[in-house]
């Protein structure tokens, strides 16, 4: 099975236009196969009837050409010419040999094809529809008007296996193909969306989640999680605007990021923290009542006094205020975080470098 794969998806090109390049592989295997069956139906022909008839090996050389060309056609032209095949094949057996051989059936792949070509537009794609069905009544018209000059007796059975067999193995790859290729845009898709997704939550400085996917994070648990206890934190940088005006901007980075890197660690998997906005940081503690909030804020603000910043020779060190608000299971997400807003705020004009509950 996983030969048939490889053999069906070794000649996809990697770059370009991902549905041309899945379109002009089923194709390529279309006409392959199709050369194929021109050489097997040129001796079964000749072997049964004992007239060696020319228009296999014609057909076998046209699709040969068609192959090498494809490259350079665009797909519309180059599933012209496989319709072209596969129609004069359809009359020349019609006319020759009978309907009864199914020859008319290898029409089915062209149908497909005229469908699954992206380029073509839905009008296309029904004429193609239309067309095909006409021209198949036709030749079962023509079949009862005109009796077949060649006369195939046993050999007949060797000639419909074929007929079929060809019929399905290109139907087959034509439908391995083409589900693998939506197959294949999905996961692209959803992994592309994925990635958005989480760029679009992320601060980029700091590579912590930003102040929108915390909120959808609080919610959605405020939300699954009714009853359950949490507590918010808001955390300031005391005095940052002096870490800017002394040592640059370039060092203010510096020390959000290196902040940043160390609530990341110190939070490991028992609470989650985000850049709230400029030198600001939100805890989000499910589980923890005001207490243990309150302890695993203080290890917070110990850590970041004891943390020594060095940028470009010059060595310092900060420190921040922290407030903390525990759910009281009536207040929204909102109200919550502005109460957590105000002890911070009081923990500003109470002195900073401390954690408000
Ligand atoms: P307080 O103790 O009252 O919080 O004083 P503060 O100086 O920290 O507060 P203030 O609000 O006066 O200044 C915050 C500064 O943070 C001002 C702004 O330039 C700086 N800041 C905000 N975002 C960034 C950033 O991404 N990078 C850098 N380098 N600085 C930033
Ligand atoms: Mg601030
Ligand atoms: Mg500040």
């Amino acid at each position: 099975m996983k030969f048939l794969l490889d053999f069906l998806h070794q000649k996809t090109p990697k770059s370009g236009a991902e549905g041309s390049a899945y379109y002009q592989h089923a194709l390529c295997i279309n006409e392959k196969l199709l050369a194929a069956y021109f050489v097997f139906c040129f001796f079964v022909l000749g072997i049964s009837t004992h007239h060696w008839a020319l228009e296999p090996v014609v057909l076998f050389v046209a699709t040969v050409a068609c192959i090498m060309n494809n490259n350079r056609l665009n797909p519309q032209i180059s599933t012209f010419f496989y319709a072209m095949l596969s129609v004069v094949w359809c009359l020349w057996c019609n006319w020759f040999v009978g309907w009864h051989y199914s020859t008319h059936l290898l029409l089915l792949p062209v149908l497909m094809l005229s469908f699954f070509n992206i380029y073509n537009p839905p009008w296309l794609k029904i004429t193609a529809c239309i067309l095909l069905f006409v021209f198949r009544m036709f030749l079962f018209f023509q079949s009862n008007i005109i009796s077949p000059s060649l006369t195939m007796e046993g050999a007949g059975i060797v000639f419909q296996i074929i007929n079929s067999l060809v019929l399905f193995l290109i139907l087959s790859c034509d439908a391995i193909i083409f589900s693998s290729s939506i197959q294949d845009t999905e996961r692209k898709l959803r992994l592309d969306n994925q990635e958005l997704h989480k760029e679009a939550g992320t601060d980029v400085l700091t590579q912590l989640p930003n102040r929108r996917s915390m909120i959808d994070v609080m919610e959605r648990f405020q939300k699954t999680m009714p009853h359950e206890v949490f507590s918010v934190a808001i955390a300031d940088i005391d005095y940052f605007k002096k870490v800017n005006d002394t040592y640059g901007h370039n060092c203010g980075d510096y020390t959000l990021k290196t902040l940043a890197a160390l609530f990341r660690k110190l939070a490991g998997t028992d609470y989650s923290v985000c850049r709230w906005g400029g030198e600001e940081f939100c805890f989000f503690m499910p589980g923890k009542n005001i207490d243990e909030a309150w302890n695993a804020m203080f290890e917070v603000c110990n850590e970041v006094k004891k943390t020594p910043l060095s940028f470009e020779g010059k060595d310092f060190s900060v420190t921040i205020t922290i407030g903390i608000e525990e759910n009281d299971f009536r207040s929204s997400m909102e109200d919550i975080l502005e109460q957590a807003d105000k002890k911070l705020y009081m923990g500003k004009i109470s002195g900073r470098d401390r954690v408000v509950m």
